[in-house]
């Protein structure tokens, strides 16, 4: 049987012990494709209260201001970081509780979090990499969303021994899908984003979407095999599920999206671990939403029962995840 390198395996051969992922979606960060700078309406799958709950529970840092690059001063960036520091402690301290974890990795989730004046950044990124028991940090953005100011900030994090990861949401390599799903920008400057990041020894997750409308499994398997040659150092891998909200959810209603079936997204995981280098980091292979927010698939609404059945077929090729 052959061991997947998980993101919780890695984490025990880097650091010597358990440490836990810490999600934090903090309030007034956008996305250049909601807020106009490249697009409106964001990708047609996107509904960010869905992909990251602590979103909606967020209502104490009143008036909603959205972050830019362009902002001169950010008016909430002391509640901003308030809001880190308070769901950081809520999940360490449960995490300590019940699993006994010590060491923890900050996790910036929701919308695209290097979209905003890089003072902005600075300081989130200063504190929540100062905060107790914290190894690194990980960084949910888009490809045409990080400076080479940021990506200097970022490196001497590293050069200080922290670990920084960019995880760039890739979903396609096909122009095509990406028009399609509103994505806002190409691929041209992908590799050469996982180049620079990588030359300052930060890590690259690169995030696939199985399931992408007008996309065939081959389709899905050159995105992986093409993000792969660029050189990463991570892999996060999903199905589309169609969530209220979305233009995706009109498709869906109109019968013009099919989502991808559990039995055909379990053979691309399949083959996918087969193909993706032993030392590639796998941060995820499975996805689910909130009942009252998911349409379908229907299979998506329990990711334990998802991630049974992927395990299942994985074992029987002689896998481990
Ligand atoms: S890039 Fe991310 S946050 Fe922006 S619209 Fe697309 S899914 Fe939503």
């Amino acid at each position: 049987m052959r061991e997947i390198l998980t993101l919780g395996r890695y984490f025990k051969k880097r650091f010597g012990q358990r440490v836990r992922k810490i999600p934090i979606s903090l309030q007034g960060f956008t996305c250049p494709n909601i807020d106009g700078r490249v697009a409106r309406g964001g990708c047609i799958y996107c509904c960010n209260e869905s992909f990251s709950p602590s979103l909606v529970k967020i209502n104490h840092l009143g008036k909603q201001v959205k972050m830019h690059f362009d902002l001169k001063e950010n008016p909430i960036l002391d509640a901003q970081v308030q809001q880190l520091k308070e769901q950081f402690f809520w999940h360490a301290d449960f995490h300590k509780e019940k699993f006994e974890i010590q060491k923890y990795m900050i996790y910036l989730q929701s919308y695209t979090n290097t979209y905003a004046p890089f003072e902005t950044l600075k300081r989130i990124f200063d504190e929540a990499l100062n905060l107790p028991n914290v190894v690194g940090i990980s960084i949910g953005t888009r490809i045409d969303c990080v400076s080479l100011e940021v990506l200097d900030l970022l490196a001497e994090y590293v050069k200080n021994g922290k670990e920084v990861w960019l995880e760039y949401g890739i979903q396609s390599v096909f122009p095509k899908t990406l028009e399609l799903i509103n994505r806002g920008h190409g691929i041209e400057d992908a590799q050469n984003q996982f180049i620079l990041a990588r030359q300052r020894q930060i890590k690259v997750c690169a995030h696939l979407i199985y399931g992408l409308p007008q996309e065939n499994e081959e389709m899905m398997l050159h995105s992986l095999r093409e993000v792969i040659g660029w050189g990463i150092d991570g892999i996060k891998l999903h199905p589309l599920y169609v969530v209220e909200n979305t233009k995706l959810a009109k498709m869906y209603k109109n019968g013009e999206y099919i989502p991808i079936s559990l039995e055909v997204y379990t053979r691309l995981i399949l083959q996918s671990l087969q193909e993706i280098p032993d030392d590639v980091v796998i941060h995820r292979i499975s996805s689910g939403a909130h009942d009252e927010m998911l349409i379908a698939p229907k299979w998506c609404f329990d990711k334990n029962i998802q991630m049974r059945y992927i395990r299942d077929r994985l074992r029987e090729v002689g896998l481990e995840y």
